[in-house]
Order: structure tokens, then C-alpha cells, then sequence
């Protein structure tokens, strides 16, 4: 039986975590419930799971939440109250699904109480991925993957050391924008780049899977999970979604891992590590699937992977940087206050200001964090 804490459970990953959980009663005990807005979803879900403890960010409304859950679930708020859940005794595992950078102090403080995490916010890695990775080691504890690409690449290197790999092959669909000529681009609307072809997933991600920023921050992630170095980190464009991503071996061989894609494996996985527990929730169907296709990525078009590739040789503050600007972009984009290439121009713009610190501290990365906000708003 794992106890699970889930940051972040009203949002996609969360609501399929709690899917997870459904089908797994024997397995999964869902002991903390951490949400952004969302009380209403959050109240349905603490009646379901019964947490010992739950978590929302507004404290205005921590009084509605008692009033509907009584005494048996402590109720907690804000970046506090994520760190009590993150570090609950009753808890095996944190899974962070937490949009954004909220989810990076919660994650070193859970390894610092001897959890496992399970990581889905990409941004944790990004940011500080030297230092999670670094506290992990110290404290004996791991560092599951939750992002499909990852677990893939984790299921496929089953152990091995990176001595052993040549190169780590990411898969990209390449988003609704794989085949649309440069030209269209400043013409894209936020309705259009919300049209994910493989995935259904929440907003940031999907604006970042059509400028292919998720797959820059996924290198820079998979960087630090697999302690690969970025220039043996590659993308190749695969528009089925079926190979979630490969392992390339020094001999030559590659392993890949596939399935239709259903974002309740890669957290099953997660959570069940090193079991696999049956589901009959992912079925692949070889015949019916027809052809899987490979492809370079355009870089003309889509240059977010050129500045992850820079950001993570540079290394330091920089990759805070790099995500930063990106969430801040998306965000004018969102509100039509930006064109789409404008949000891999406003990122370059911030980066070619900043003045990379090496090794930081949590303080200088989360000062990294404030000043490209900053900078690209301003
Ligand atoms: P969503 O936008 O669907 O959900 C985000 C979640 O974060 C919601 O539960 C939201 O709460 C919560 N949240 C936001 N701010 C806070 C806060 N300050 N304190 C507590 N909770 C907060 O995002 P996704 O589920 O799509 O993505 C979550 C993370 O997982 C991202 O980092 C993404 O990159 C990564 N990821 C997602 C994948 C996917 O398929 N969706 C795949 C791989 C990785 P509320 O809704 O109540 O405001």
C-alpha cells in the first residue's frame, strides 16, 4: 500500500491520479489533497478519498472547506499548508502536479522528510534540477516520473547507468502546428494553439506543446532525471503519440516504450514502482494504428528547442530563466497580448539579458525566477 499526497489534484494529472487510485483501492491511499481555486472540486474529492489532510491556496476560503468537511480532514492553506501536506508522517510518495513553480519548495521539503516524489511539474527539474537531484541522493530517497516521456525513458533504461547510453531520443507530436508554413504563424490564434492533436491536457501545457517549449523544458528535465548530459539529449517528431520515447544504448541498440497514449499509465507506474499492478485501461492496437512516423524537428520554426538546448549547456540560473519568461509569455498570449512567435522572442530577449549564476542556491534560483518575470513583463 503506497500513501500518496497529490499537489494539485483538481487539475488534469490530478484528476487522472485520482483515477489511478480508483483502480488500484488495494494499492493507493490517497492520505492529501492540495488544490490552486478549485474548493468546490476539492470538497468532492476530499468526501471520495477521505485524505487526512488538504490543502488550497486562498485562505479565504479555508472556512468553507471546514464547514463541509468537518473534523476528519485538517484543512490547511497556501504555500504552508503545501509544505505541511508535502511532509505529512502518514506519507510514502508526493506526486507534484502543481502548474508552475509553487510546487518546488513543497518537493524539497518532502525529500528532505524522506518521501519519494512523483514529479508531473516539469518546472521543478527545470529549475533546480542539480539541487532536487542532489537532496534526493543525500536522503536516500527517489525521483519517479511522471511526464509520459520520462517514465518511458525510465522503464526503458530499466537501471542501467548513463555510462551505458549513447543517446536519449524524446518524442514530440509536434503539436497542431507541425505542418503549418512559417508565415501562418503570427497568425495563430490562442484557440487554435489549444487544440492538442494527441492529448488532453491543462492550458499552460498545451500552449507550450504547440510552440514546443514543453519538449525544451522536457530535455532540460530529462537532463537531470537521467544524469545525461543535454548534448546526448535529442528530440525526434513522432505525430502518433504511441513511442513515448526511447533509449539508445552505446552497442546501438534502442529500447523504445509504447502504448496509446493515457496519461494514467505513466502515473500508475509511478506509484506502483517497481510493481506492475494490471489495468485494463491502456489497450494498443498494432493493426488499427497503421504506420508510426518519425521526423526531424523544424527548428526554423519552432527555435524554443535551440534556447532549451542553450539553456541547459549554460546551465546555472539560466534554465529558471528560460521558464520563467515562458509562463509569462504564454500568459500574454493567452490575453492576446502577444503574437505566437512573439513568445519564443520574448523568452530569447529575457535570457540574452540575464547574467547566468553557477551551481545556485534555492535563493538565487528563485531570485533567477522573480527577475525574469519581471524582466519579460516589463
Ligand atoms: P492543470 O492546469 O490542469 O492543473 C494544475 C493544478 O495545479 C490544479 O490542480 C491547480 O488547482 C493546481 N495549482 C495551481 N496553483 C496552485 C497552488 N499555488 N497551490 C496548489 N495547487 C495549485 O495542469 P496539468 O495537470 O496539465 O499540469 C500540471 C503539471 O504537470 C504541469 O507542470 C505540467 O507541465 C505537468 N504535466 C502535465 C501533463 C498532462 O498531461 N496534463 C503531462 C506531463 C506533465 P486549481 O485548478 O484548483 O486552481
Amino acid at each position: 500500500m503506497k500513501r500518496v499526497v497529490l499537489l494539485g489534484s483538481t487539475g488534469s494529472i490530478g484528476t487522472s491520479t485520482l483515477k489511478v487510485a480508483d483502480d488500484l483501492p488495494e494499492h493507493i491511499r490517497v492520505v492529501g489533497l492540495a488544490a490552486g481555486n478549485n474548493d468546490q472540486l476539492l470538497i468532492e474529492q476530499a468526501r471520495r478519498y477521505r485524505p487526512q489532510a488538504v490543502c488550497i491556496h486562498d485562505p479565504a476560503k479555508t472556512g468553507a472547506l471546514r464547514d463541509a468537511l468537518g473534523p476528519g480532514a485538517e484543512v490547511n492553506s497556501g504555500s504552508e499548508g503545501l509544505l505541511k501536506l508535502a511532509t505529512m508522517p502518514e506519507a510514502d510518495v508526493v506526486l507534484i502536479a502543481i502548474v508552475g513553480t509553487a510546487g518546488l519548495q513543497p518537493a524539497l521539503a518532502a525529500i528532505r522528510a524522506g518521501k519519494d516524489i512523483a514529479v508531473a511539474s516539469k518546472e521543478i527539474l527545470v529549475m533546480a534540477g542539480e539541487m532536487v537531484m542532489a537532496e534526493a541522493a543525500r536522503h536516500g530517497v527517489k525521483v519517479l516520473a511522471v511526464d509520459s516521456e520520462h517514465s518511458a525513458i525510465f522503464q526503458c533504461l530499466d537501471g542501467k547507468p548513463p555510462e551505458s547510453v549513447r543517446r536519449l531520443w524524446l518524442t514530440a507530436s509536434g503539436g497542431p502546428f507541425r505542418s503549418t508554413p512559417k508565415e501562418e504563424f503570427p497568425h495563430i490564434t490562442v484557440e487554435r494553439a489549444l487544440k492538442h492533436p494527441s492529448w488532453v491536457m491543462g492550458r499552460k501545457i498545451t500552449i507550450d506543446s504547440a510552440t514546443l517549449f514543453n519538449k525544451g523544458l522536457e530535455m532540460i528535465e530529462a537532463r537531470w532525471l537521467f544524469n545525461v548530459e543535454i548534448g546526448r539529449v535529442s528530440v525526434v517528431v513522432h505525430p502518433q503519440s504511441v513511442v513515448h520515447s526511447m533509449v539508445e544504448f552505446v552497442d546501438g541498440s534502442i529500447i523504445a516504450q509504447l502504448s496509446t497514449p493515457d496519461m494514467c499509465l505513466p502515473i500508475q507506474y509511478a506509484l506502483t514502482y517497481p510493481q506492475r499492478m494490471p489495468s485494463g485501461r491502456v489497450q494498443t492496437h498494432f493493426a488499427k494504428l497503421g504506420k508510426l512516423t518519425f521526423e526531424e524537428p523544424d527548428t526554423d520554426r519552432f527555435p524554443s528547442l535551440l534556447l532549451a538546448r542553450r539553456a541547459a549547456e549554460v546551465g546555472g540560473t539560466l534554465p529558471a530563466v528560460f521558464n520563467a519568461a515562458n509562463e509569462i509569455a504564454v500568459e500574454a498570449f493567452v490575453n492576446r497580448r502577444l503574437s505566437f512567435p512573439g513568445i519564443t522572442e520574448l523568452v530569447r530577449r529575457t535570457m540574452d539579458r540575464h547574467q547566468a549564476v553557477s551551481h545556485p542556491t534555492l535563493d538565487q534560483i528563485l531570485e533567477a525566477d522573480r527577475w525574469a518575470r519581471s524582466e519579460a513583463a516589463r
